[in-house]
């Protein structure tokens, strides 16, 4: 049996549950809430600027660049970071 220690009470409890059997919280609360927040990121897409509409064209220009680079950064973050836990695992 897969023991799981509990985050809140500090028990080990069977780790095939959702709750814990002592304080009957959620177990792998933190791990959970960790994949929940990433999935909840990746809906709302890449957070790129916002380029409002009643901008002046040399803003929008300047914010579309400054979008571009960000874009550019952003693949180069997620490279290192495939690359990174590629290597871990
Ligand atoms: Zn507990």
């Amino acid at each position: 049996m897969k023991e799981t220690k509990c985050e809140h009470c500090g028990f080990w409890t069977n780790g095939k549950l959702d709750n814990c059997n002592y304080c009957g919280k959620r177990l792998n609360d933190r791990h959970l809430n960790e994949i929940e927040e990433r999935e909840s990121i990746e809906l709302k897409g890449l957070p790129l600027l916002k380029v409002p509409e009643e901008a002046p064209f040399y803003t929008k220009g300047f914010l579309y660049v400054l979008r571009f680079i960000q874009l550019i950064f952003l693949s180069i973050i997620s490279m290192v970071a495939a690359m990174a836990s590629s290597t871990v695992h």
